[in-house]
């Protein structure tokens, strides 16, 4: 359900001036807030996207097993309440029976938010068709959870449109229909590892499995730290993060060692709700520029051109095509595939 050429953001150098400025008069008004967290830990909400399918199954794989695969690990690591945000066109159009995943998710204490119907993207999607996708995925969620539950917004692609036009459109919708948004600070693009985990089920060699889960790993605890600096160096104190991930096989298989390895670096797990009570999430802040936006550091980043220099920098459009094609190279098959059978 992602696509790269989603996660591009266009240059809108002549609304920096106006957006720097209410920048600045953003972070002057949040300065004083207390700080995230007292006792010297990072905090981090979990949440999870495109319930209840998100990529191709590898061989061997069910949504039953991503969904236990995560319970599982939410549980051994006493974490409860995690949303998972629901695309429901699979269930409504094609799969009723995956309704189950979303019941179990539910029942095993964590909770459901929209992500639209079908997964559209706002930058590619007018306003009445996206509002509408909203609202359609509403008929599933209104089955499972109550309004004050699912009324929790992830953008797909995590883009906020191509117009401010269009932003503050959405914005407006989404306030009347009492929703609240839910950006996110840390993103290591899990679902790199969920699209090429099937072909490494069938022709990937014992080495390149493991340097996928040494990535993944090493690639997890790489994000949330330049998250803690840049966010920390923007708004002169800790703040509450937020991490993306996935609903899919890979991510399913290593979240009980990436929960381990967050603890390890002393995060501490907070809830979403909670995270969302960080001043830097009011959404009476500074409107975001137009363009494909990844992520709450991001937008902070075009907002200020001069913090470009900050040293856990996002990577360059070089080193995404270089990763992509890494990933593209990765378990081509030959006579030393431990998996064919
Ligand atoms: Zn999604």
């Amino acid at each position: 359900m992602l696509t790269l050429s989603a996660m591009k953001t266009p240059s809108q150098k002549t609304w920096n001036a106006l957006a720097l400025t209410t920048f600045f008069a953003f972070c002057l008004s949040i300065s004083s807030a207390n700080a995230a967290h007292d006792n010297g830990k990072i905090q981090m909400a979990i949440t999870v996207d495109d319930l209840p399918d998100h990529a191709e199954l590898p061989r061997g794989w069910s949504f039953n097993r991503i969904k236990d695969g995560f319970i599982s690990a939410f549980e051994k690591h006493n974490i409860k309440g995690v949303y998972g945000f629901v695309n429901s066109a699979v269930i409504k159009n094609d799969q009723p029976e995956l309704i189950h995943i979303l019941e179990d998710w539910r029942a095993a204490g964590h909770k459901l938010g929209n992500h639209t119907f079908s997964h559209p993207d706002y930058a590619t999607t007018t306003f009445e068709d996206y509002t509408k996708n909203i609202l359609d995925n509403e008929e599933i969620l209104g089955k499972l959870a109550p309004p004050s539950e699912y009324k929790f917004f992830r953008f797909p692609f995590l883009s906020e449109g191509n117009t401010l036009e269009k932003f503050n459109s959405l914005r407006d919708f989404l306030h009347a229909h009492q929703y609240t948004v839910a950006p996110i600070t840390t993103d290591f693009q899990d679902w790199r590892w969920n699209d090429v985990f099937p072909k490494c089920t069938l022709h990937g060699t014992r080495s390149e499995l493991q340097w996928l889960k040494d990535q993944y790993l090493a690639r997890a605890k790489e994000d949330i730290s330049r998250a803690e600096s840049d966010m920390t160096f923007r708004f002169n104190r800790p703040v509450k993060h937020v991490l993306l991930m996935h609903f899919g096989a890979f991510d399913a298989m290593m979240i009980d060692q990436l929960l381990s390895q967050y603890e390890q670096m002393g995060i501490e797990f907070i809830s979403l709700e909670d995270a969302l009570t960080d001043p830097i999430y009011r959404d009476d802040g500074p409107p975001a520029l137009p363009g494909t936006l990844r992520s709450l550091s991001e937008r902070e980043l075009q907002k200020d051109p001069t913090l470009t220099d900050t040293p856990l920098d996002q990577k360059t459009d070089q080193e995404e095509k270089d990763e992509d094609l890494k990933f593209q190279k990765m378990c081509k098959g030959g006579l030393r595939s431990i998996f064919r059978r």
